[in-house]
């Protein structure tokens, strides 16, 4: 399968240390999740909290209250595994330039977002499995995908401009151009924004944003200010043919089935797990606010199945995508470099390990995408030799 392929400017030892630093934290990560709500659950922990916040709000108020108060406990306890395997790790090789401040003042952000979105959503969810015990999951899963499509919609309006700048990009050439490929691709573009992404991060990117015909392409600061003009082309051309064959739609028709299988397993695996435990945590029904923690470890074990599925499905549409962005440049060998550039930018790993693909890999190995790309123009010249 992939060709060794000689990365100019990759440090790649330093590369490898990277990736795997960030497994080790992930995989920490996960088992610190784990622990921590196994422990929550236990002891009739969850169910002790659920009382005491029951007991300082009016009835209605009660579930809101416990959940946003678990979600504040579960957010502070992830915080310093966040700083030091998160934002620290980045500084240490390079990959950011923020401070700690600026670094925490978007944690504090986040949360404060994530609490007055997920609390609602939450609550009215154990609202829907009391009355409904037998089809709520079908339920759910089914309002989860509008909810996805809102979502995905007023981000970049609403949600991103809270931690971003956006500005029109006023470089004439540069707009023409990228209307130029736009038009080719046959993709209406109403503007081209300049996105201060280095406020966080070092690695360059670029995205579509809105529908219809407020579509805007978002290029990263880090993008336009470390890459050449053609190699810019390349990434636009990859991000149009995500737009050409409508992407985001068939990433979330995967997410709606895979959370449908993964409700109706819930709804399969959590009552049984909640009955049997009942008596050590104090919780009686998956309807209880309190059984949170609970149906947390269920869904761990969900994701360990859905993961793998869904990161196969990204990295098939990547591929299609590259091969649509090399027949609309034309450019094999300007794709090839802009892959060399964001492998040196982001520290990718040249050769990483076959299960961590597998698991995680939402796009192929990087080294996969240089030597698809130079045979797309060895291929080109073949045909016109
Ligand atoms: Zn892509």
């Amino acid at each position: 399968m992939p060709t060794p392929v000689e990365i100019p400017g990759l440090d790649v030892a330093k590369a490898k240390r990277y990736s795997r630093t960030r497994l080790v934290v992930l995989l920490g990560g996960t088992a610190w999740s784990v622990a921590r709500m196994a422990w929550f659950a236990s002891g009739g922990r969850s169910a002790r909290v659920r009382r005491a916040t029951g007991g300082a709000v009016p009835d209605r108020l009660a579930g809101p209250a416990y959940l946003a108060a678990t979600a504040l406990l579960s957010w502070l306890t992830s915080l310093p595994l966040a700083y030091f395997g998160g934002h620290r790790v980045e500084r240490r090789f390079g990959l950011t330039k923020q401070s700690d401040r600026g670094w925490l003042a978007d944690q504090l952000k986040g949360a404060g977002l994530g609490l007055l979105l997920q609390t609602p959503l939450l609550a009215g969810a154990f609202a829907v499995i009391r009355r409904r015990p037998r089809d709520w999951w079908a339920i759910l899963s089914g309002a989860t995908v509008p909810l996805a499509v809102l979502i995905s919609n007023l981000a970049p309006t609403l949600i991103m401009p809270l931690f971003n700048r956006f500005e029109p990009i006023t470089d004439p050439a540069l707009v023409d151009r990228i209307r130029a490929l736009a038009e080719r691709a046959g993709v209406p573009i109403a503007d081209v924004f300049r996105m201060d992404m280095s406020r966080q991060t070092e690695k360059p990117n670029a995205f579509f944003a809105g529908l219809g015909n407020s579509k805007r392409i978002v290029l990263s600061d880090t993008l336009l200010d470390r890459f050449e003009p053609a190699e810019v082309d390349s990434v636009v051309a990859h991000e149009l043919g995500h737009q050409v064959y409508g992407d985001i739609w068939r990433m979330i028709a995967l997410s709606g089935g895979l959370g449908v299988g993964a409700a109706y397993l819930t709804h399969r695996l959590a009552p049984p797990l909640v009955r049997r435990t009942a008596r050590r945590t104090g919780v009686a029904s998956i309807g209880d606010e309190a059984s949170l923690p609970l149906l947390g470890l269920v869904s761990v074990l969900i994701g360990f199945v859905a993961a793998p599925i869904q990161a196969a499905f990204s990295r098939a549409i990547e591929r299609r995508t590259d091969r649509f962005a090399l027949e609309l440049t034309g450019n094999g060998e300007a794709q090839a470099r802009t892959d060399e550039r964001l492998a040196v930018e982001s520290l990718a790993d040249p050769d990483p390990a076959a299960p961590v693909v597998f698991f995680l890999y939402s796009h192929p190995p990087i080294a996969e995408r240089i030597a698809a790309a130079r045979a797309f123009d060895t291929k080109q010249a073949a045909a016109t030799a």
